[in-house]
């Protein structure tokens, strides 16, 4: 027997990332494959750089995207930054901050934790304690979009924070840009990275990061070389660099990037505030139905992501056969529960194209059929 090319049925993609990918973004992947040194490949890195400094509301000049996926670009913001030794304050209210905090302890760096529930936005105050306590940190680093549980920190605040201590911010907007407001140079944030496959709607494996100038300074006093040779971005930056020398340092994954420039496209025709407010009423419009099928979010009003909602499993109900009924009779993917939540919540994405009114209605529909109401 031959082996037989993998066709895919189509999905609708509710979870927490990927979200569905917009139709012109898989079209741009099939275009003709560039040279990466190409002369027209480079105008379309030019652009896609001014793309990603709009969506992310930044002039810095170092804004690029990572060859790899979020995880990368989160490696990438720790690696360049943190020294062996320096102290780092991290904000754990989830899986992704654990996951900082692995970082900065493979770092070899000293990591103060400041832990807010599950559930729930990082405590700006128990934040500005640990800031005083720790006035040597040089750190602060936090997840403004919770996807493991559905909480937005307020990011704004936390940046004040840190500035007001002359410390720098490390932030994970995964699955907050493009979704809800995320303002680099407003709030002073000095290391983002961000995820091509959530509310970008782009397909996996891309990291758009941003550097501040502050950064960029501190990457350049480093007294060690960074760990990793791929993601040390002084080297990157010879590649990604506007001047027009080019040189080579990894082949770019040239079509990956097509999509990207095509999602942004899509973002920017769209207008940020627009997309936003999609999101928000795409959310409000979920939250009505769920609310009406007797289903419960667990993030309080307030602090709820509208690109991710956590919804408690009822009482009785199989977590397992549900998902696995929304998949096979509906084409329907919904997240499952992560670190404290496993078996405990559904995570419903509205993330970029799939926050439209049929997703939402699509996914009331099935559960309402498969909850037997
Ligand atoms: C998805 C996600 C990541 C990791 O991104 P990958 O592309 O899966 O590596 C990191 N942080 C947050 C908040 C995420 O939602």
């Amino acid at each position: 027997m031959p082996y037989q090319s993998f066709i895919p049925p189509r999905r609708t993609l509710m979870g927490p990332g990927p979200s569905d990918v917009y139709p012109n973004v898989l079209s741009a992947l099939s275009r003709p494959t560039l040279g990466h040194l190409d002369p027209l490949f480079i105008q379309m890195m030019d652009e896609l750089k001014a793309l990603l400094q709009y969506a992310f509301q930044t002039s810095n000049p170092m804004t690029l995207a990572i060859s790899a996926p979020g995880s990368a670009g989160m490696e990438a913001c720790f690696v360049n930054l943190v020294e062996p030794g320096e102290k780092v304050i991290v904000c754990r209210n989830g899986v992704f901050g654990g996951r900082m905090l692995e970082n900065v302890k493979r770092l070899g760096a000293e990591a103060v934790v400041v832990d807010s529930p599950w559930g729930r936005a990082v405590e700006v105050d128990k934040v500005a304690q640990a800031i005083k306590a720790h006035p040597d940190a040089k750190f602060l680093a936090f997840v403004h979009a919770e996807t493991s549980t559905g909480a937005l920190s307020d990011a704004k605040a936390l940046c004040a924070l840190a500035q007001a201590a002359g410390m720098l911010t490390i932030v994970d907007a995964v699955t907050s840009l493009g979704g809800v407001p995320v303002k680099v140079d407003e709030w002073g944030i000095d290391a983002i990275y961000s995820g091509s496959q959530k509310c970008l709607s782009c397909v996996p494996g891309l990291s758009p990061v941003s550097f501040s100038q502050k950064a960029v300074d501190k990457i350049k006093s480093r007294q060690t070389p960074v760990q990793s040779w791929f993601l040390d971005q002084s080297l990157v930056m010879g590649y990604w660099e506007g001047s027009g020398k080019r040189s080579y340092h990894h082949t770019a994954p040239v079509n990956a990037l097509y999509a990207l420039h095509e999602a942004l496209v899509q973002l920017h025709n769209e207008g940020l505030e627009q997309s936003w407010l999609r999101h928000s009423q795409m959310h409000e419009l979920l939250a009505g139905g769920l609310a009406k099928l007797g289903l419960e979010l667990i993030v309080p009003e307030g602090e709820r992501l509208p690109q991710l909602n956590t919804v408690r499993i009822p009482d009785g109900v199989d977590d397992g056969a549900v998902r696995a009924r929304l998949l096979n009779d509906y084409n329907l993917e919904i997240g499952a529960g992560l670190g404290d939540l496993a078996g405990k919540a559904w995570r419903i994405g509205l993330m970029g194209y799939g926050a439209r009114r049929e997703n939402v209605t699509l996914c009331l529909a099935a559960l309402a059929e498969v909850l037997g109401h």
